[in-house]
């Protein structure tokens, strides 16, 4: 008879000890490049939209984007941000607010944003240009990749080229798709299959950085084949419209990834493995000029206010407070650290509560 209680007690542990492990959060990494905060809070900014320099057709674009107050304009930018997450999450970042999110490196550029945002820390002694050098920083990727518990579960994608080089696939042994690779494997799905023919069919506008879709599309193929536990999703075309300054494009683009992330949203609320279970965060490798209408178009040490960006949270155990609207001071080094934080793994920094 004790014999049976035993088995039975063991038996219940071991059911108990599988919910336990289900129980797991997961977490999904986004970043929009160089997407400025004025856009996120305020929408389709009054001046630039009105600029012959930089809007081929401003009646077109303003009637997609334009209303006089800016909560509409945004709403009309980021209508899964405003209509959806502001009631389910967070959005910090809003400095007319006094919610203030900056970088800690100074160079307010993307591959030291990105070290920064994944490693937990600026490194501008060695991470100071966007060349394609093998991150020297363990990124949280790494880290969590590293633990038994993760190992085989992490993966990241990237529209920009560079990315295989920020999270080291290499030593890393993370599988980092980004610029122009392919899906690759013995067992890729027909959607896969199909996205390997389309991506070399359909130029990109830039030589080391291709179309969002592409990377948002791999990404959801393999977040629904191999339910990873930590995927890191960087979307890259805001930057790169911003640059060609084309701010019809940018504006697009920027409405097209809020849309892309609500796909991916509401896709892991509707898979049992991460249904419940799964928390966002969202932010942006670095800021752009405002000051001079001029300087939006680029970014770096020598443009004011670069180095200010944004961040997004919702998902399971994330406090609802919407839009933060308290003075407040954030850091971009503490996204890792709250990964770090939500998987249970180490790494040292300031998490955020
Ligand atoms: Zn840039």
């Amino acid at each position: 008879m004790k014999k049976i209680t035993l088995f039975i007690y063991s038996l219940l542990f071991l059911v108990m000890a599988k919910c336990v492990a289900q129980e797991n959060t997961k977490v999904v990494l986004i970043t929009l490049d160089g997407l400025r905060w004025q856009e996120l809070f305020s929408g389709a900014d009054p001046l630039l939209i009105a600029n012959k320099e930089y809007v081929s057709d401003t009646t077109g674009l303003k009637e997609h984007f334009w209303h006089d107050s800016a909560k509409e304009r945004r709403k009309a930018l980021f209508p899964f941000v405003w209509k959806e997450v502001a009631k389910i999450g967070q959005i910090h970042g809003n400095r007319n607010l006094g919610s203030k999110v900056d970088l800690t490196n100074k160079m307010w550029f993307s591959y030291p944003g990105y070290n920064e945002i994944l490693s937990g820390k600026a490194d501008d002694a060695r991470i100071d240009s966007n060349d394609k050098i093998p991150n020297p920083n363990k990124t949280i990727l790494e880290i969590t990749n590293t633990d038994s518990r993760y190992k085989g579960k992490v993966a990241a994608f990237g529209s920009w080229d560079v990315f295989p080089y920020i999270v080291n696939e290499e030593r890393s042994g993370i599988p980092v798709n980004a610029g122009f690779e392919l899906a690759n494997g013995s067992d890729l799905t027909e959607r896969e299959q199909f996205l390997n023919a389309l991506q070399p069919r359909v130029p990109s506008p830039w030589s080391t950085v291709r179309l969002d879709a592409f990377t948002h599309h791999y990404a959801l193929e393999h977040m629904k084949t191999k339910h990873p536990e930590l995927v890191y999703i960087a979307y890259g075309e805001t930057d790169d419209f911003a640059h060609d300054g084309d701010y019809e494009a940018y504006l697009k683009s920027a409405n097209n990834t809020d849309t892309l992330i609500q796909e991916l949203w509401h896709f892991t609320q509707n898979d049992p493995f991460y249904k419940d279970n799964t928390v966002f965060i969202i932010s942006t490798d670095h800021g752009r000029g405002a000051e001079d209408l001029n300087t939006w178009t680029g970014h770096g040490s020598n443009v004011k206010d670069a180095g200010s960006v944004w961040l997004i949270m919702f998902g399971k155990d994330v406090a609802t407070n919407g839009e933060v609207s308290k003075n407040e001071q954030l850091y971009s080094n503490q996204i890792a650290p709250t990964i770090a934080d939500i998987l249970d793994v180490k790494l040292d920094g300031k998490a955020l509560n």
